[in-house]
């Protein structure tokens, strides 16, 4: 679409500033693009249900998009059209890694409710290894703002707090652009973000500063495409539909 606009913003200078016609005079199919088409897809046929052209990252059998972030296999539990993460089998990350993509992640916390603050139905997605959307427990418990589940974690706070009741689906849709750096290694662009959780806009083109630290402030670290990682926090966090679009 940039490049759609870039082309019409040229005819349109061209015809303005170069020749003077007064705006009254103007043909307009002089700033009308027709060889330029974007894509055709099909979208889902609901809200949340996969476009036609999504990578299908989990649809509820396996886990062959995953593997264990160690290494291996990914070894969470699937059943009953979700994957729970099972205690102590570690972080699972995609197999592809991806830069600029829209997400669709739909997640739950356990139904039955132990521990408290960080240590409820704790998980979350790291975008790109490295930068958290948090993942959390938020309905009815205490913790620090920009920890609660949507925060970006330790970096921003959810606009709102639009968490579901544990044991029942949250979505979140995220569209992500990734950090540009020099080849020097300088930030050129940092990362920014967008997230809807259950449809509600709770971060809004939201600058990362740096990958997500648990003490300290984080320091942007040059890279290229990179995964999609999940947490294991220890918690029975489960995930459904997961699906994303490279942008
Ligand atoms: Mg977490």
């Amino acid at each position: 679409m940039k490049k759609i606009f870039l082309v019409a913003l040229s005819i349109w200078s061209a015809s303005v500033s170069g020749q003077g016609i007064p705006r009254d005079k103007m043909d307009p199919a002089t700033t009308e693009v027709w060889d330029l088409k974007p894509k055709k897809i099909t979208p889902g046929a609901q809200p949340g249900e996969a476009p036609s052209d999504a990578i299908i990252l989990f649809d509820g059998k396996d886990l062959s998009a995953w593997s264990s972030a160690k290494g291996g296999d990914a070894r969470w539990e699937v059943k009953d059209g979700a994957m729970t993460i099972v205690k102590g089998t570690g972080d699972i990350k995609t197999k592809q890694a991806f830069g600029d993509f829209q997400l669709h992640i739909e997640w739950r916390a356990p139904e039955k409710v132990e521990g408290e603050g960080q240590g409820r139905g704790n998980s979350g997605i790291f975008l790109q290894e490295r930068y958290e959307l948090q993942v959390l427990d938020s309905y009815e418990s205490a913790t620090y703002s920009n920890g609660q589940a949507g925060s970006i974690y330790k970096q921003s706070i959810p606009l709102v707090n639009a968490c579901r009741k544990p044991g029942e689906w949250q979505a979140y849709d995220v569209i992500f652009t990734a950090p540009r750096f020099s080849e020097n290694g300088r930030v050129i662009t940092p990362a920014y973000v967008t997230v809807l959780h259950n449809g509600v806009v709770i971060q809004n083109n939201t600058q990362i500063i740096g990958p997500s630290e648990f003490k300290g402030m984080p320091v942007y670290q040059p890279h290229g495409k990179a995964s999609i990682k999940l947490q294991d926090h220890g918690n029975p966090v489960s995930y459904r539909n997961v699906w994303l679009r490279e942008l």
